[in-house]
């Protein structure tokens, strides 16, 4: 690949084409092969620069947005960050309105990309007027010359992964991919993926991921909202508590939840492992990899492939950090005894 030996004319020129990195020591034991598709290697270090490009640039092509408009979007914090790095390249203001689940790193990052941003209660239901889709949708309303992205509800969410993850991937295996395991928080993602996938071969397997404490999984399976499902969980960016309309459950085959301790885990360990730096949801993923592994998904001609949705870097507060790991549970006293800092 060449995309690099020339000059780029601006940082959006960046966006897609991720790599795909074979996983070589994490899933030694499993049958199949096992590849990461590392979203974290985009310009704003996740798969939602994909669609902020896309739905901005779709916005423009409708003479909807022009320089000097007003983007605004409930987020928490990669989809933030894309769209105000999209903003500042574009010229454009972006406003933001995030869940207080999201890491003080991540709304640093916002900050330091110039957008303005509203700190949200995470827990409370999505209809009560301090949900930051409420928050977005009024500051909406309040403001001149602005655009709602709105990416649970926004079918160019499904589509610029159909124009550009899926056949990606698809190219990048040469059609030989038999299995996709994707995190689902909006669901654009999986399901514009899965919607190209598909279309290419009826066969390929398409296995979500869904957080312990969310709906989606219940949902898929039952078409039922049952709100006994809900509860409050860590893991940022996977798994709601609503039907997102970005979500299309009929291309998805079947959903495996997680649990926030695993997927921590997780993380540190594609980390340890294979050398890859990737956020929390990658850990959720790779926890989902090997549940569907010990479930007899894959066979030895299996080729699954992992989307890892951000880096690392933006969890440096929480899954990185020993301390926040204690705080949460997450560590016992073997692990303890084994941390790989000494003060001297
Ligand atoms: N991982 C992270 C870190 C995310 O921020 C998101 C988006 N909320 C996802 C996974 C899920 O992607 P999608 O919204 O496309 O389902």
């Amino acid at each position: 690949m060449k995309r690099h030996l020339s000059i780029h004319q601006n940082i959006l020129e960046l966006i897609g084409e991720t790599p795909m990195i074979k996983l070589n020591k994490i899933t030694q034991d499993l049958d199949g092969e096992f590849i990461a598709k590392f979203e974290g290697y985009n310009p704003g270090h996740s798969t939602k620069d994909r669609i902020a490009l896309y739905i901005i640039s779709q916005a423009e092509k409708q003479g909807i947005l022009k320089p000097g408009d007003t983007i605004i979007e409930t987020t928490s914090g990669n989809t933030g960050f894309s769209l105000a790095m999209v903003s500042i390249s574009k010229g454009y203001n972006c406003i933001l309105a995030v869940s207080s689940k999201s890491s003080n790193d991540k709304i640093d990052m916002l900050k330091a990309m110039g957008a303005k941003v509203y700190v949200c209660p995470a827990h409370v239901s999505a209809d009560d007027p301090r949900s930051y889709y409420q928050v977005a949708k009024r500051l909406h309303s309040e403001t001149a010359n602005s655009v709602y992205i709105n990416q649970y509800f926004n079918q160019l969410n499904i589509d610029a992964h159909y124009q550009t993850t899926g056949p990606e991937i698809w190219k990048q295996t040469n059609g030989e991919i038999t299995h996709l395991v994707a995190a689902s928080g909006t669901g654009g993602t999986i399901s514009g993926t899965a919607k190209y996938l598909k279309e290419k071969n009826p066969n390929i397997k398409i296995l979500g991921v869904d957080a312990f404490g969310s709906i989606l999984k219940k949902f898929h399976e039952t078409g039922e909202f049952d709100a006994n499902e809900i509860y409050p969980y860590r893991i940022e960016g996977l798994g709601k508590n609503l039907i997102p309309t970005a979500t299309d459950f009929d291309v998805i085959d079947k959903f495996e939840k997680v649990s926030d301790e695993a997927s921590a885990h997780r993380a540190r360990e594609i980390a340890l492992t294979e050398g890859i730096f990737a956020g929390y949801t990658s850990g959720a993923v790779m926890q989902a990899v090997m549940q569907y592994a010990e479930k007899g998904e894959f066979d030895k001609n299996s080729k699954v492939i992992a989307i890892f949705p951000d880096h690392g870097s933006r969890y440096m507060s929480k899954v990185y950090s020993d301390d926040w790991m204690r705080e949460q549970g997450f560590f016992d006293a073997v692990k303890q005894e084994q941390a790989a800092v000494e003060f001297i």
